[in-house]
Order: C-alpha cells, then sequence, then structure tokens
C-alpha cells in the first residue's frame, strides 16, 4: 500500500467538545463528517487516549464549531495540542453555551453543532461517536478552513494522535512527543521550547 495516497483525502478543521460532571473539555479534529440528513448526523472519530473523547463518552453529547480561515493560530495551538485534562481550554476567551450546556467558542468559527450520540463504534486506536444535530447555526461568514490551507497556508503540523498522522521518515533530529513538531539539528538546546505547543526540551526525543 503506497501510504501517500492517503494524503489525497480532504478534510476541514474543527473543534469538538463536550462538558461532564462539570469540566469542560475541547480538541481540534479534522474528522468531522455528515453521514446522513434526515435526521441530519455528523461523525466524529477521536482518539483513546484523548480527554475530550472520554468526556462525549461520558455526557453522550457533543459540540462542534467550524474554523474559519482567520481564526487564531493560538486558539488552534492550545485546543489541538495541549489537553483539557490539566488545561482550561475555555475560561478567558470568547465562549458561549449551548441549550445543553456545552462550551463552544465563537471568534473565528463559521458555524456550531449540538449533537446527541446515537451510536458508538470502536475503530482502534479511535471511537467513532454518530450524533444526531440538535442545534445548529452559523456564527460568521468567514471562509473556512480546509486541512489542506492549514498545512500550506498557516503552516499547521498534524499531531500524532491525528488519526491522518504519518510518521515523518526523512527528517533527522528531535521530534516533540506532544505535538509530533520536528527539531532539525543536534543536539537540542536543553532550554528549548516547542514553538507549536510550547512542551520543554525533556519532551522531545530523538529520530533517526
Ligand atoms: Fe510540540
Amino acid at each position: 500500500m503506497d501510504q501517500k495516497s492517503l494524503f489525497q483525502l480532504s478534510y476541514g478543521l474543527y473543534i469538538i467538545s463536550t462538558s461532564a460532571g462539570g469540566v469542560d473539555a475541547g480538541c481540534v479534529v479534522n474528522t468531522l463528517q455528515q453521514v446522513t440528513g434526515s435526521p441530519p448526523q455528523l461523525s466524529v472519530a477521536v482518539n483513546k487516549e484523548n480527554y475530550t473523547g472520554e468526556l462525549i463518552g461520558r455526557a453522550g453529547k457533543f459540540c462542534a464549531t467550524v474554523l474559519t480561515q482567520d481564526v487564531d493560530m493560538e486558539l488552534v495551538r492550545v485546543f489541538g495540542f495541549q489537553s483539557s485534562r490539566d488545561t482550561d481550554k475555555f475560561t478567558g476567551r470568547d465562549a458561549r453555551r449551548d441549550e445543553a450546556g456545552l462550551p463552544y467558542l465563537t471568534g473565528g468559527m463559521a458555524a456550531r453543532f449540538r449533537c446527541d450520540v446515537s451510536k458508538t463504534l470502536d475503530v482502534g486506536s479511535h471511537v467513532m461517536y454518530v450524533g444526531e444535530v440538535r442545534e445548529g447555526e452559523i456564527l460568521s461568514g468567514g471562509e473556512v478552513m480546509t486541512y489542506a490551507y492549514y498545512h500550506q497556508v498557516k503552516n499547521g503540523i498534524t499531531p500524532p494522535k491525528a488519526s491522518s498522522y504519518q510518521p515523518a521518515e526523512e527528517k533527522k533530529g528531535w521530534r516533540c512527543t506532544v505535538c509530533g513538531y520536528v527539531y532539525e539539528g543536534d543536539p537540542l538546546p536543553g532550554d528549548f521550547v516547542c514553538p507549536v505547543c510550547g512542551v520543554p526540551a525533556s519532551k522531545f526525543e530523538r529520530i533517526a
């Protein structure tokens, strides 16, 4: 199988969020899809190690917002590369709650949905949640951000826990174990801080 064939698939970029037991969680995904029209249902695949996925399982509902091209990349850094387990990602940002009490961001988001989980499918590294859309709202008229735009124009990278992640075998140096950023050089400076996700040098591993 040619692994590169998978790069021909196209995706959007989204933040999914939920709330259970008084704890809010949210993360960036590229795996949101509309799967049926009547009733409208969305599916999302979330890595099992991901705290947001764990809380969606508990809450039985999730919220999804569609990122626009002008979204603050700081939001992508925090929601994409930090864990809700130890970071409160919503406090201090432009956030609202939907009718089910789930938090969502409003800035840099084209639309938002709230779904009630109707089916859960274990697909190995990820769990796929299918949810019926209970709320849907346009938030801004901005151009939506595709995953290709994120990579090509925003210089975004794919974290190791994403379903579309592929290791960069050709690079040598040190790789961030949190976000996948590669420092091409040796040695890695002791005071190095990952420019993408902000973790220290101790979170890097040597590659090749
Ligand atoms: Fe990093």
